[in-house]
């Protein structure tokens, strides 16, 4: 079979963008409502508002004494308790105002009494019944939040497009939010080809392999917000192959693994290009991953990813999740790497940018990052070692121990 998709390889960041803007352009499934806790790891599908200004009561932050602070120029100052507040006091228990040459004892997140300006922290002052002994002044302002300075009433605290995690979840619970709209999770098929691969319940004849690229792109799946329908396993052959894309179709999200490389039996592209797809890229200059195939056919995007298990994980984690993140109602992000210390000297050919399993190691500020040992793109025990990836740039041929170097985390 010929085949009839146009080669178009691109450099890492192009192919990456082009994933992007495709991305924007995508709309997310229906909403459903979940109770709060259930909204971790979703989207938000409405944003979450502010029901009362936050905090809504000028807020001590301190155990202490509240006080004008413009008072407080001879030190020490001995100044009249004329009250205490805990928080959740009721508001007849509050003083109604604080003046000059008095103090109003005052716990960690109470409302400040009108006339009040600062709190001076307990560690500064000496109780004498109904005196207090100050020995250090205050700004005014100082330990004290005002009404509404985090949030006001009505304003966004939580934008649609977020996918919750646990401040998420806090902030939603402080402004009473008990349910929340969220998302439907997208719907991602899963298609891995060749005649080498059975199922992991099966038994391996001597020259084949089990089924291991579905279950860890299910996880990848999972862990991005989507939902993975594995598909049984399609064969070497063109007729059965296209059926089970046919079906992938009717997903969200089609996501192929093996037969995008340049072998006689590499036939997702033909059978694709038979049914018309369109191909935005069928390459990228990366290792692992290089014949990673983007696309789209009969409304749907999908992705051809090379079949090496490791390929498989790096181009799904590079391409397939910005496109999975924009089908479940999140917002677009960056790519980001971060950035460690390189432990060992690496050696390598120029051409293509590099992802390798490597593995970060250390204790607090002072860790550093060194290659596994590794057979190459099969090689899925290395990479269990490893616990993020080192990016080299495509132009660098030796990085030396000590230098810095970029970090995808995994
Ligand atoms: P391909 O991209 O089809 O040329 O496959 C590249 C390599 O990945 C071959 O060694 C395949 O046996 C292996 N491979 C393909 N699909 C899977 C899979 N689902 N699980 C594990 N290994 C696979
Ligand atoms: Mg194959």
């Amino acid at each position: 079979m010929s085949s009839g998709s146009p080669i178009t390889i691109l450099s890492f960041e192009d192919a990456r963008h082009l994933v992007e803007q495709h991305a924007s352009q995508i709309r997310a499934r229906g909403t459903e409502t979940v109770e709060l806790l259930a909204g971790a790891g979703r989207v938000l599908a409405e944003a979450v508002l502010a029901d009362r200004d936050i905090p809504p009561f000028a807020r001590s932050t301190r155990d202490g004494y509240a006080v004008r602070a413009a008072d407080l120029f001879e030190l020490p100052a001995r100044r009249n308790v004329i009250g205490e507040i805990k928080a959740g006091e009721s508001l007849e228990r509050i003083p109604s105002r604080v003046s000059s040459g008095q103090a109003v004892a005052i716990m960690t997140g109470a409302p400040v009494p009108d006339g009040a300006d600062a709190v001076v922290m307990v560690e500064y002052t000496a109780r004498d019944g109904d005196w207090v002994e100050i020995t250090k002044g205050v700004a005014a302002g100082d330990n004290i939040v005002p009404r509404g300075a985090e949030a006001r009433q009505g304003a966004v605290l939580l934008d649609r497009g977020l996918r919750l995690n646990d401040v998420g979840v806090a902030l939603a619970a402080s402004a009473g939010k008990t349910k929340l709209a969220v998302y439907q999770r997208p719907r991602v098929a899963l298609l891995t080809t060749g005649d080498e691969i059975v199922e992991i319940g099966g038994t391996p004849g001597p020259t084949q392999i089990r089924n291991s690229n579905s279950y860890s792109l299910a996880v990848q799946i999972q862990e991005a917000g989507g939902e993975a329908v594995l598909l049984p396993i399609a064969p070497d052959e063109p007729k059965a192959l296209r059926e089970l894309i046919a079906l992938g179709l009717q997903s969200d999200l089609l996501l192929m693994t093996g037969g995008v490389s340049m072998g006689r039996y590499d036939l997702v592209e033909p059978v694709l290009a038979e049914m018309q797809a369109e191909f935005f890229f069928t390459g990228a200059k990366i290792q692992p991953g290089r014949p990673v195939v983007f696309g789209r056919c009969a409304q749907r995007y999908f992705f051809g990813l090379p079949g090496n298990p490791i390929s498989t994980m790096v181009t799904f984690e590079l391409f397939a999740r910005p496109m999975l993140e924009a089908l479940a109602g999140q917002a677009a992000r960056k790519l980001m790497f971060l950035h460690a210390r390189l432990k060992k000297e690496i050696r390598i050919k120029t051409g293509l940018k590099r992802f390798l399993p490597a593995i970060l190691a250390g204790e607090f500020e002072d860790c550093g990052v060194e290659l596994v040992r590794w057979q190459g793109s099969g090689d899925i025990a290395a990479t269990a070692r490893a616990n993020c990836y080192i990016v080299i740039p495509d132009d660098r041929e030796h990085i030396a121990a000590g230098e810095w170097v970029a970090v995808m985390m995994r």
